[in-house]
């Protein structure tokens, strides 16, 4: 449809050639970590209008260009160390624009082949990664971690019990679980009074002990366990559930498992990574974000199952429409291992990267975020009244200002002005989180561009927020 452009009578090439360029050559570092709109620019497009004949395209884009893609906070600059960062690999975006440029439709083997046969290639591979038998396992790409949690745990429950004896089931999981967890849990029907919250160890991992005594109360209260949903590296703090001992209770009690592993299991690239997250190949099933770690643009996610008949039982219905386009065993059509009908091949882009840099590189991009939280580790105890609250897990460090002349409540307000100052500096993004009732600053350090200067800089700047709060 280049009547789209052609009408407005303007050299579009030119305009994306531009923008192109200039994403590759910006310098993120030089730009503020975040920049937020005044009221009056919100104002502006909460009223603008939709006109009844068209505009220029390079007034739109200008817009765009200015002021709607430029006001937001930057998850992929190597100072922004909040929530998980997404440090998108050019190669990411690049390979974004082309696939919706060429609008593929990746829902069915036959109305994209090659796509859909990398994707499943790549379901392979991260099986093989994580020590599923690849010809038993499948999966899908999908939007993002909540989506993968989602669609794996209503296979799990579909596996696990008939839909209409759901309401003696129960499922355990601990409070560090992330929010997507219990939103996905109530949508695949679960009451919050099945869900059964496990106390968590001084490290913020599941308490393996009061687990399997929790699971053996509810036997004897008539209940039936169907469900454990373990994090291999939690938001909070990095943490990782043990899996051998909690696949183990499992296996005893005939219970399916989950882990959450949208952060944390990129890891499985590196030594370390492999050491920490042992025991993830007896998992029924994972949840994995490429959009973080993996370095891809939003979004990109996969769902893996150990056994992938498991999803087509639940996912694999058959539409009448869709008769003339069959799958083979190879290649499952997308729309019958998970929810969506209509879906970009998102695996596309982290295929071009993986292409693009090799495994040795995705690795050292990995080990360079580890390296980057030990370093801020050491920093952090050589500075007067710093604490750390949870030592570096995977890329994730807590830490926490306590002046000795204020009460705790005193110390985190202190904490939240730092955090906000800094954000409002544009410097670096790093918020606060909650642990032990207590505010704590928390650093993910994943971007492989973060440099020792940034680490020391951000600290430097925290300090001296810390001292001119007037709390
Ligand atoms: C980020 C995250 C999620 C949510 O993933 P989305 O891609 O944001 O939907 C789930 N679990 C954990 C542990 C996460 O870190």
């Amino acid at each position: 449809m280049n009547i789209d452009i052609k009408n407005k009578q303007i050299q579009f090439n030119h305009l994306i050639h531009d923008e192109v360029a200039y994403l590759l050559n910006r310098e993120m570092k030089d730009l503020p970590a975040t920049l937020q709109p005044t009221a009056h620019m919100i104002a502006k497009y909460q009223h603008m209008s939709i006109p009844k004949e068209g505009q220029a395209v390079n007034e739109v884009l200008d817009l765009l260009h200015n002021e709607i893609l430029a006001y937001n906070y930057r998850a992929n600059h190597p100072r922004a160390f909040s929530f998980i960062p997404g440090p998108a690999s050019q190669l990411s975006w690049l390979t974004d624009l082309l696939t919706s440029a060429h609008n593929i439709h990746a829902s069915n083997f036959a109305n994209a082949p090659l796509p859909i046969a990398i994707e499943h290639s790549l379901i392979r591979y991260l099986s093989e990664k994580i020590g599923f038998d690849p010809t038993l396992s499948g999966g899908v790409f999908v939007s993002g971690g909540s989506m993968a949690t989602l669609t794996a745990i209503t296979a799990g429950r579909d596996a696990m019990i008939p839909l209409s004896r759901i309401s003696k089931a129960t499922v355990y999981l601990t409070d560090q679980a992330h929010f997507s967890v219990t939103k996905a849990l109530h949508i695949a029907g679960f009451a919050e009074s099945q869900l059964r919250y496990i106390p968590t160890d001084d490290v913020f991992a599941m308490d393996v002990k009061a687990l399997e005594h929790q699971i053996r109360f509810d036997i004897a209260q008539g209940y039936h366990p169907i469900m454990i949903v373990a994090t291999t590296g939690t938001t909070n703090t990095g943490a990782i559930d043990d899996l051998n001992h909690i696949t183990r209770i499992a296996q005893q009690h005939r219970l399916w498992v989950h882990a959450d592993g949208a952060y944390g299991l990129s890891h499985i690239f590196t030594e370390e990574g492999k050491r920490l997250l042992k025991g993830i190949d007896k998992v029924d099933s994972v949840t994995w974000d490429a959009h973080k770690l993996l370095f891809q643009t939003y979004s990109c996610a996969m769902v893996i199952v150990k056994n992938k008949n498991h999803l087509l039982s639940t996912y694999g219905v058959e539409a009448e429409y869709l008769d003339d386009i069959t799958s083979t065993n190879e290649n499952i059509d997308p729309e019958k291992l998970g929810i969506e009908l209509t879906r970009p091949p998102r695996g596309l882009k982290l295929w071009v990267t993986l292409q693009v840099l090799g495994e040795n590189e995705i690795r050292r991009r990995i080990e360079h975020g580890q390296e980057m939280a030990r370093y801020a580790e050491q920093q952090i105890q050589h500075m007067r009244d710093w604490k750390i609250v949870t030592a570096p897990q995977l890329s994730i460090i807590n830490f926490r200002y306590e002046d000795p002349q204020k009460s705790p409540e005193e110390n985190d307000k202190v904490m939240q002005y730092a955090a906000s100052r800094i954000a409002q500096s544009g410097y670096a993004i790093a918020y606060t989180t909650e642990l032990n009732q207590r505010r704590v600053i928390r650093f993910c350090t994943i971007h492989p561009e973060t440099t020792y200067a940034d680490i020391d800089g951000t600290l430097e700047r925290l300090d001296t927020y810390v001292h001119e709060a007037s709390v």
